[in-house]
């Protein structure tokens, strides 16, 4: 567990205030004079002086940690976070990452942050305003912390105390960045716990008790839980079909957060919430299906967000809608050549079970619309042929608006959930032609993700903006990036609150 505690100290020497500080957690660029300089700042701030004799680097790729102790026992982590041209949003939270599992290793109780100087233009063009900069260390210390264990039956629970020596910014406003990213993390955790959280436990009723229960901690946030009796009497066809061949049958979460009385906006995120995907009829290989617990992914991610925002008290109105189901094979199951209708009343050939998300989401955004939204973003872990195209780098991101497009891109851009925008031409939408329905629900070999965008835009209305995120990649844990590996990742929150933050 990581705290984050004030270090009252703005003063140039700070050696007084050492004794209750076991580490210092050193940032610097690799090259010669950036070492040198944050060696003497180091000095001349502690009082204290690096002997020659370096006790282990920890090498992470083109990243290093030098690690020493001093005489007094304190030990000093200088990382060497690469070149200064290569500086980017990601520097710092992937380094604080890489660290932070380095001091938990010696179990280090407490560390005082000396974040790299940088200048004005560095700060703005990567980070805007110093607070963010600052809170991309604390992301990645959070980040880097946190483990899966809740099924393990010996969890080990470190506990480290993190200090910032940043003059920079007042200790008001650092107490701020604290407060934001400890509830922001709280929620990504929120998300991560329920991506990593296995099926046999995770059943789409058991998703809308455990959202339910975070929930009642906060007054300002409306639960609403619609069952199969009302989901089938709202003529949901598409939830209806995919979680008809399930024992656990599918629910409809709704939250609702009116942030900003004065104001009629209301922003509507949906998340697809399939607890486990085994692709139904069109069963899927048996190789990696255990990764389709994740395929709830973006109803953790929007329900994580909205009970951020309600914590946070952003200035906006919110509502978020998670069509929950599980697709199993059955002899109840919706089979292929199927054809059915979803809320709207469109008809729908099924032409592969597997692609059962879109159905589901086609429901959700018929119900988005008695809310008259000013904008519906929905996430979903909606195809691997996204993953195809983009890797773990990044989502899809599908709109017709360019306005909402450079939002969410800017966002992604400085929280490192990144996007990137496909095209969403009318020529694909013949992809998904049926000769006996309203549309088909998948189309030929090519073009997978934006054919997929194509059939929800079939449910979409022109009266609203609207976004497609396809987090097929970004949502499961990878190696590549140090905070994504070994479990799922919450993406999606991070982001989703830094667009709301600057959308009103
Ligand atoms: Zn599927």
């Amino acid at each position: 567990m990581i705290q984050f505690e004030l270090f009252q100290q703005k003063r140039k020497r700070l050696e007084s205030k050492f004794s209750n500080v076991e580490s210092f957690s050193l940032f610097t660029f690799s090259e010669k004079e950036s070492i040198e300089e944050t060696l003497t700042k180091f000095s001349t701030l502690t009082n204290e002086k690096i002997s020659k004799k370096i006790q282990s680097i920890i090498s992470n790729g083109n990243n290093n940690i030098y690690h020493f102790t001093l005489s007094n026992d304190k030990i000093v982590f200088i990382y060497k976070v690469g070149e200064r041209k290569k500086l980017h949003s990601d520097t710092f939270r992937r380094a604080a990452t890489n660290l932070i599992r380095e001091i938990n290793k010696l179990k280090i109780g407490n560390t005082l942050i000396l974040p790299v100087e940088l200048s004005d233009e560095e700060i703005n063009c990567y980070f805007k305003t110093h607070e963010y900069y600052l809170q991309t260390y604390l992301e990645g210390f959070k980040l880097g912390d946190y483990k899966y264990d809740e099924y393990l039956s010996k969890n080990e629970k470190t506990q480290v105390v993190t200090m910032v020596y940043y003059p920079e910014v007042s200790d008001e406003k650092l107490l701020d960045v604290f407060n934001f990213t400890e509830v922001l993390m709280k929620y990504v955790y929120f998300a991560r716990d329920l991506q990593n959280k296995p099926s046999n436990e995770l059943t789409p009723k058991r998703f809308t008790e455990i959202v339910k229960g975070q929930a009642s901690k906060n007054k300002s946030v409306k639960v609403k839980i619609l069952d199969f009796n009302e989901i089938k009497r709202l003529k949901m066809g598409g939830l209806t079909a995919v979680g008809k061949g399930s024992d656990n049958p599918p629910y409809f979460l709704i939250l609702e957060y009116n942030g900003n009385p004065k104001s009629k906006d209301i922003n509507v995120l949906i998340g697809k919430g399939i607890t486990f995907d085994s692709g139904g009829i069109s069963l899927k290989p048996a190789s990696g299906m255990w990764e389709m617990k994740g395929d709830m992914s973006g109803a953790a991610a929007v329900v994580s967000t909205l009970l951020a925002a309600s914590e946070l008290k952003l200035k906006t109105n919110l509502v978020a809608l998670a069509p929950l189901a599980e697709n199993m094979p059955s002899g109840k199951s919706m089979k292929p050549g199927d054809i059915i209708r979803t809320a709207s009343g469109k008809s729908i050939e099924i032409d592969n079970t597997d692609a059962e998300g879109r159905l589901i989401l086609a429901d959700a955004i018929e119900y988005a619309k008695r809310y008259n939204p000013k904008i519906v973003v929905d996430l979903a872990t909606l195809t691997g042929a996204c993953v195809v195209a983009l890797g773990q780098y990044a989502a899809g991101l599908f709109t017709r608006s360019d306005e909402l497009a450079e939002m969410l891109t800017k966002a992604g851009n400085v929280t490192s959930e990144r996007v990137w925008r496909l095209p969403l031409w009318d020529d694909y939408h013949a992809l998904i032609k049926s000769n006996f329905a309203d549309v088909k629900n998948v189309g030929g070999r090519w073009a997978g993700a934006i054919t997929a965008a194509c059939f929800l835009e079939k449910f979409v209305d022109e009266s609203y903006k609207w976004a497609h995120l396809d987090i097929a990649g970004p949502a499961f844990q990878e190696d590549n990036i140090p905070y994504m590996s070994k479990t799922m990742t919450g993406y999606g929150v991070r982001l989703l609150i830094e667009f709301l933050k600057n959308s009103f």
